[in-house]
C-alpha cells in the first residue's frame, strides 16, 4: 500500500494523542531513525529536539541498545511476574538503587509513567490504612503539575490544563497548592512556604501524600522552580505526617543536570516514579520506588500485601533496554554532556527574551523553553519547523526542546535557530 492510502487510513481511524478523528492535524510518516535523526517517508531528515518525549535521551537505534534487546530477544521476550523473576529485573533493580537518593529500595515494575503515578498513589493510601489512618485519603500536588493521563494520576493534575470539568463527579478531588513562584538559584519565597503551610495545615490530618515534579513541571507548563522550595515540602511533609511522592518521569536520568531532580534539593521523597528515558525510549517501562518503611508497613496490614501486579510487570526486554541505557548514561560522561548543552541552549535562546511576543526564557540542563504570549499555532508551527529540517512540538504557549543528550553543537544550532524563526514567522 502507498502511504498516501496509509495516511488516509491513519486520519479516518487512528487516534493520535489529543486529537480529533473528525479535524485532524496533520501526522508525518516516519521511515526511521538513527542517532539525533529521524527520516520521513519522503527522504527528509529532521534533527530530534524533543527525545520522542523526554524519553530517547541517546538518540535512535543506538547499537549498544540494539544488541542488548536482541540478546534478550533470543532468551525470552517475556514471561509473567507472578512466580517468576529474571536476570534483567534484578540486575536492573540494584543499579537503579545504587544511583537514587538514600532509602529508595523497594521496586515495583509497571508499563508506563501514568501507571507508576497509580502505583504511589496506592502505595500511600495502603501505608495509612496500616497504620490505621484510614481517614488519609486525599492527594495533594501542585497547579501546573503534569503526573500522567490515567484516572489517579489525572486527579493529581493541574486542574485547568488537566480539563477536571470534563470528568467531574468521576475524579476523586484533590488539594493544590499554587505553582511556586520562587525561580530556580533564589531561596523559597515566604509566600510560597506560607501556602504549602496553610494547606498543610488544614488538610494535612485527610492527606495521604503529597505528588510533584522536583524543580521542573514539564508538560503542565514547563516551569522550572527552587530547589529550596522542594526542600520546605520535604520538610513540611514530615512534620504534617503526609508523604512526598517526587515524580521523576521526566526529570530523570540526567535531563536538569543531576541524575535526579531531588538532587538539587539534597532530598529523599517517601516514593519516586520513573518512567520515559528509563529505556532510552526503546520502549515503555516505569518504575516506582519506595522506602523500606513504606514496604514494610504496607505489608504488615491487610491483606498483608500490595495489591497491584500488571500483565508486563517487569517485562525482560525493556529491562535490558533500561540496564543498557543506564550502562551508556553512566559510560558517557552524561554530566559534561548536559552541562555543555545548558551552556549553548543559554548562549542562544536567553537572546530571545528581548523578542516582541515572548513572555520568558527557560534553562535547565538539556531543556530549553520560550514561552509566547500567545497560544502557539501548532499547524504552521509543525509545518515550518519540518520545512527547517527539525522536529519540535510545540504546546498552547510553549516552544520547548529537549534534545538526546548525544546531539552535536550544530545540530543544537539549527534547534534553537528554528525556535527564533518561528518567533519572527508565526507569532508576530
Ligand atoms: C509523561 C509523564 C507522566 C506519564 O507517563 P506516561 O508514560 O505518558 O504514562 C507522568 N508524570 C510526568 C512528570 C510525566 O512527564
Amino acid at each position: 500500500m502507498s502511504w498516501s492510502e496509509l495516511l488516509d487510513y491513519d486520519r479516518e481511524n487512528i487516534w493520535h494523542p489529543y486529537t480529533s478523528l473528525t479535524e485532524p492535524l496533520p501526522v508525518y510518516p516516519v521511515d526511521s531513525a538513527r542517532g539525533v535523526r529521524i527520516k520521513l517517508a519522503n527522504g527528509r531528515e529532521l534533527v530530534d529536539g524533543m527525545s520522542s518525549w523526554w524519553a530517547a535521551i541517546h538518540g535512535y537505534n543506538h547499537p549498544v541498545m540494539n544488541r542488548a534487546v536482541k540478546r534478550q530477544l533470543d532468551k525470552t521476550s517475556h514471561v509473567m511476574f507472578g512466580g517468576l523473576t529474571h536476570k534483567p529485573a534484578v540486575n536492573l533493580a540494584m543499579k537503579l538503587e545504587k544511583l537514587l537518593p538514600k532509602g529508595l529500595t523497594k521496586f515495583f515494575f509497571s508499563d508506563s509513567g501514568s501507571v507508576s503515578v497509580e502505583v504511589a498513589l496506592k502505595m500511600a493510601l495502603q501505608y495509612w490504612r496500616s497504620r490505621s489512618r484510614p481517614e488519609k485519603i486525599r492527594f495533594m500536588s501542585l497547579e501546573k503539575g503534569y503526573h500522567g493521563d490515567t484516572f489517579g494520576a489525572m486527579s493529581v493534575c493541574d486542574p485547568v490544563t488537566g480539563m477536571h470539568t470534563l470528568f467531574s463527579g468521576f475524579l476523586p478531588s484533590s488539594i493544590f497548592v499554587p505553582s511556586p513562584e520562587s525561580s530556580f538559584g533564589e531561596k523559597c519565597l515566604n509566600r510560597d512556604l506560607e501556602k504549602i503551610d496553610q494547606a498543610l495545615k488544614t488538610h494535612g490530618p485527610e492527606t495521604a501524600a503529597f505528588i510533584l515534579e522536583p524543580v521542573v513541571q514539564g508538560a503542565g507548563g514547563m516551569r522550572i522552580y527552587s530547589p529550596d522550595y522542594l526542600k520546605r515540602v520535604r520538610e513540611l511533609c514530615h512534620e504534617h505526617e503526609v508523604l512526598l511522592v517526587a515524580d521523576e518521569i521526566a526529570t530523570g536520568f540526567g535531563r536538569t543536570g543531576k541524575m535526579f531532580a531531588c538532587e538539587y534539593a539534597e532530598i529523599s521523597p517517601d516514593v519516586m516514579c520513573l518512567g520515559k528515558a528509563l529505556t532510552g525510549g526503546y520502549m515503555s517501562l516505569a518504575a516506582t520506588v519506595c522506602t523500606e518503611d513504606i514496604a514494610r508497613t504496607i505489608c504488615s496490614g491487610s491483606p498483608g500485601v500490595f495489591m497491584h501486579g500488571p500483565t508486563f510487570m517487569g517485562n525482560p526486554l525493556a529491562c535490558s533496554a533500561a540496564l543498557a541505557s543506564l550502562g551508556l548514561l553512566l559510560d558517557m560522561n552524561w554530566k559534561d554532556r548536559v552541562d555543555s548543552i545548558e551552556a549553548q541552549l543559554k548562549k542562544e535562546l536567553y537572546p530571545l527574551k528581548n523578542f516582541p511576543g515572548v513572555r520568558d526564557v527557560r534553562v535547565l540542563g538539556a531543556i530549553g523553553v520560550v514561552e509566547t504570549t500567545r497560544k502557539v499555532d501548532v499547524r504552521a508551527a509543525q509545518e515550518l519547523f519540518v520545512e527547517m529540517g527539525v522536529w519540535i512540538r510545540p504546546f498552547l504557549n510553549l516552544i520547548y526542546i529537549m534534545p538526546p543528550y548525544i546531539i552535536e553543537p550544530q545540530d543544537l544550532s539549527l534547534l534553537t535557530r528554528a525556535m527564533k524563526e518561528a518567533l519572527h514567522s508565526i507569532n508576530p
